[in-house]
C-alpha cells in the first residue's frame, strides 16, 4: 500500500488509482528559455522517482505527462529580434515572431530534455506536450469559463472572475488564501504573483506589438492574443489525461497562484470538483545554505557542474538523501560524500555479481527479498528516499557479499536490479576488467622493486608519478594492485 502526502487534504493518504488501467500523472514542466539549473533538476527528480515508485513498488502502469511551456513572457522576450540570447544553432532570426518563438523554444526543449536525461530522469516515459499545440483547446476552455459566468472580457484580454467563482466554490483549496487581501475588480496580467495580490487573473492576454498571437473569437468579438500560463496546464491535462486524473505534481512555489488557478479553471470550465485527486509539491533547493541566485554567485546549471568534473548521477544520489518535502541543501562536500557512498554501493554490486557467478541467474527466493521489502516500505511511505537508501546500506552491512551463497547472491542481484529501477544510481553489471597501460605497469614494477630494496625515497617518487597519472598502487604482503582513479 502506497501512501502519499496530499496538499489538498493536508495529510498522508492511501493511494489507489481512480481507474483500473493505471495511474495518470501530470507534472508542471519547464519554461523553455534556458538550459536546466540544479533547482530544476531537483524539481523534476521528484516526479521521476514518484513514477518509478508507483510502477516498481506499486505495480501500476503510469501515464506521465510533463508539459513544455513554450509561450510566456520569458520565451517571447528572449526569442524576440535583438535578443542577446539567440544562438547560432537556432538558425537565422526571421521577421515572424511566431517562427522565432518556435526556433528558440525547440532548441531549448531539446537541450532541457537532454539535461534531464543525463540526470537519470526517464524522459522516454513522458509525453511532453507543447503549449502552442493546444491553443484551440485553451480557447475552448476560456469560452466555457465565460459561459459559466466566471470570466469577462476587458481591454482585449479575458480575465477569471474570482469573486463570482468564490460565490459558488472555494478559491484557496490548495493554499490558504486570506480573502482580506482579495482586491475585487483588480485585474492582474502577470503569470506569477504573490498571495498579497489575489485578484482577477488573466486567461487570455490581448496582443501586443511584435509578439506572437492567435485570433480568438469570444463573446461576439475577436481578441487576438495568447493564453495565460495557468490555462495551459488546465487544458493540456484535461485533453491528455481526462479529469479528474490521479496525481498533479509541481514545486511548492506553484501551489499559488499557478495550481490554485489551474484547479479553479477546471472547476469553472470543465465542471469537475477536482482536477486531480492528489496534489504533490516538492520543496526547494539551497546552495551552501543559501537561496540559489545569480546575484549571490551560487547559481549552477547541470552543465556548470559537469564542467567541474562532477557526475550528474552523484548529484542525483545526493538529492535522494533528502526527502522531497524537505529543503535540500546542495553542497560540494555533500556531492563528494555522495560519490563515495555511491561507489560503495557499486562495489557491492560488483562483488555480489561475482559471488553469484552470473548477472542473470534468476533466483525466486533468497535474502534478496528482504532488500526489496525494506526499500519498498520506505518508498511506499510518501516516497521516503532517504530511508530507502538507508535500508540499502543496512542490508549491505548485514549481508556482506563474500558471506553470501551463490544462490543468495543471485537473489540479491535481482533485488538490486529492482531497487535500482527506482534509485537509478548504479549499474547492475560485472566489475569491468581493468586495462593497465604498459607504461603504468612498468612504473609499478619499478616501484615494487625499489620498495623491496627498501629504497623508500625512490619508491615514494614513483608512487607520486603513478598518482599523477591517475593510478593508485596498493601494496599487499605478496604483491600489489593498481586502481584507476576514474
Ligand atoms: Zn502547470
Amino acid at each position: 500500500m502506497i501512501r502519499l502526502y496530499n496538499t489538498l487534504t493536508k495529510s498522508i493518504d492511501p493511494f489507489a488509482p481512480l481507474r483500473d488501467d493505471g495511474v495518470r500523472m501530470y507534472s508542471c514542466g519547464p519554461t523553455v528559455y534556458d538550459v536546466a539549473h540544479i533547482g530544476n533538476m531537483r524539481a523534476f527528480l521528484f516526479p521521476d522517482v514518484l513514477q518509478r515508485t508507483l510502477r516498481v513498488i506499486g505495480g501500476y502502469p503510469v501515464r506521465w505527462v510533463m508539459n513544455v511551456t513554450d509561450i510566456d513572457d520569458k520565451t517571447i522576450r528572449d526569442s524576440s529580434v535583438g535578443s542577446t540570447r539567440w544562438r547560432a544553432e537556432m538558425g537565422e532570426q526571421t521577421s515572424d515572431p511566431m517562427e522565432n518563438l518556435r526556433r528558440f523554444t525547440s532548441f531549448f526543449t531539446r537541450e532541457f530534455l537532454a539535461d534531464l536525461q543525463t540526470f537519470g530522469i526517464e524522459v522516454d516515459r513522458m509525453t511532453n506536450p507543447r503549449a502552442t499545440d493546444y491553443i484551440t483547446q485553451m480557447q475552448e476552455l476560456t469560452r466555457d469559463i465565460l459561459a459559466a459566468g466566471y470570466a469577462y472580457v476587458s481591454d482585449g484580454s479575458v480575465y477569471f472572475n474570482v469573486a463570482a467563482y468564490s460565490a459558488n466554490h472555494t478559491y484557496g483549496r490548495l493554499f490558504a488564501i486570506d480573502t482580506q487581501n482579495f482586491r475585487e475588480g483588480v485585474r492582474i496580467d502577470a503569470d506569477e504573483y504573490d498571495r498579497e495580490s489575489v485578484s482577477d487573473f488573466v486567461l487570455w492576454k490581448g496582443r501586443k506589438d511584435g509578439e506572437p498571437s492567435w485570433d480568438f473569437e469570444i463573446d461576439g468579438q475577436n481578441v487576438p492574443g495568447r493564453p495565460g500560463w495557468h490555462i495551459e496546464c488546465s487544458a493540456m491535462s484535461q485533453n491528455l489525461l481526462g479529469l479528474p486524473f490521479d496525481i498533479h505534481t509541481g514545486g511548492v512555489d506553484l501551489r499559488f497562484p499557478h495550481h490554485e488557478d489551474e484547479l479553479a479553471q477546471c472547476t469553472a470550465g470543465y465542471h469537475v470538483h477536482d482536477q486531480a485527486s492528489f496534489w504533490m509539491h516538492n520543496e526547494f533547493l539551497e546552495v551552501e545554505g543559501k537561496k540559489m541566485s545569480k546575484s549571490l554567485g551560487n547559481f549552477y546549471t547541470m552543465r556548470d557542474l559537469i564542467a567541474r568534473g562532477i557526475e550528474p548521477i552523484d548529484v542525483r544520489f545526493a538529492m535522494l538523501q533528502a526527502h522531497y518535502r524537505a529543503v535540500f541543501n546542495f553542497t560540494f562536500d555533500g556531492v563528494t560524500a555522495a560519490r563515495t557512498a555511491r561507489a560503495k554501493v557499486q562495489d557491492y554490486v560488483y562483488d555480489v555479481v561475482d559471488v553469484a557467478g552470473s548477472l542473470h541467474a534468476s533466483a525466486s527466493d533468497g535474502v534478496g527479498q528482504q532488500l526489496i521489502d525494506t526499500v519498498g516500505q520506505a518508498l511506499a511511505d510518501d516516497v521516503h528516499t532517504p530511508r530507502a537508501l538507508a535500508a540499502l546500506f543496512v542490508f549491505m552491512n548485514e549481508h556482506p557479499a563474500r558471506a553470501l551463497t551463490p544462490a543468495d547472491a543471485a537473489s540479491v542481484v535481482d533485488a538490486l536490479r529492482v531497487v535500482n529501477e527506482v534509485f537509478a544510481v548504479i549499474a547492475i553489471e560485472e566489475r569491468p576488467t581493468l586495462v593497465v597501460p604498459d607504461d603504468i605497469r612498468a612504473l609499478a614494477e619499478e616501484r615494487w622493486a625499489a620498495r623491496a630494496a627498501k629504497n623508500w625515497s625512490e619508491s615514494d617518487r614513483l608512487r607520486d608519478m603513478l598518482s599523477a597519472s591517475g593510478w593508485t598502487m596498493k601494496d599487499g604482503k605478496d604483491g600489489y594492485t593498481l586502481e584507476s582513479a576514474k
